[in-house]
């Protein structure tokens, strides 16, 4: 069993975070912020926001789509990455949550790069199709467990041509595994991982990162 991923035990994931973690000091005041939340679960960790910004920068990314704002802590952590002449899409029905973030996106002097669409995500993906389909550098899929696929496939519509599409959650806290599991949530994101896993349209990397990280590259 020596090649496969390791258990994180606190320890090691506090030397992960010790030994890695630069984050920048608003993504740190927007975390805490958001965790005095009551669903503060739902945002991404830190290390993840990193990751995030290095695929966004090694791929060189202009043009990004986020299904799923919250209090827009992995919308910082993509716009910080962007260029200045970058732009991310946001989609969120919460003006609650995503008011939170707004604050911080204005204080980070990143809030032109981010055009935040409250309404539900798979109609601001299909108003953008038309005009901005296959232009997309980058998405992230981190929302309602039951559009997942939806979402997926509006996601690849939008994407270029090599571009890269995050999809959060995928181990759905290890209940994917565990098939006594059935409800509408687990089921979703089961069906979305094996048909990610045998759609050729695409080539796939699931991560143990966070809760479950597939990167999927459009052919
Ligand atoms: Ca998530």
């Amino acid at each position: 069993m020596s090649s496969r991923s390791l258990q994180l035990t606190d320890s090691l994931y506090d030397y992960i975070l010790n030994n890695s973690l630069r984050e920048h000091p608003l993504c740190t005041a927007l975390r805490e912020e958001t965790a005095l939340q009551e669903m503060a679960r739902m945002q991404i960790s830190p290390e993840q926001g990193q990751l995030m910004s290095l695929l966004i920068k090694l791929i060189g990314a202009q043009k990004a789509i986020e299904v799923g704002t919250f209090t827009g802590y992995s919308a910082l952590s993509v716009a910080l990455a962007l260029p200045d002449k970058g732009r991310l899409v946001a989609c969120d029905v919460s003006e609650t949550w995503t008011s939170i973030g707004k604050k911080y996106w204005k204080l980070a002097e990143v809030e032109h790069k981010i055009e935040l669409r409250l309404a539900p995500a798979a109609q601001t993906l299909q108003n953008l199709l038309p005009e901005e389909g296959e232009s997309f550098d980058f998405a992230f899929i981190d929302a309602d467990k039951r559009n997942y696929d939806l979402y997926y496939e509006l996601c690849l519509k939008l994407l270029r041509s090599g571009g890269l599409l995050l999809i959060d959650n995928v181990l759905w806290s290890g209940a994917v595994a565990e098939l006594t599991i059935q409800d509408e949530d687990t089921v979703a994101i089961r069906a979305l991982n094996s048909k990610v896993h045998q759609d050729e349209r695409v080539e796939v990397s699931m991560l143990p990162v966070g809760d479950g990280l597939s990167l999927v590259r459009k052919k």
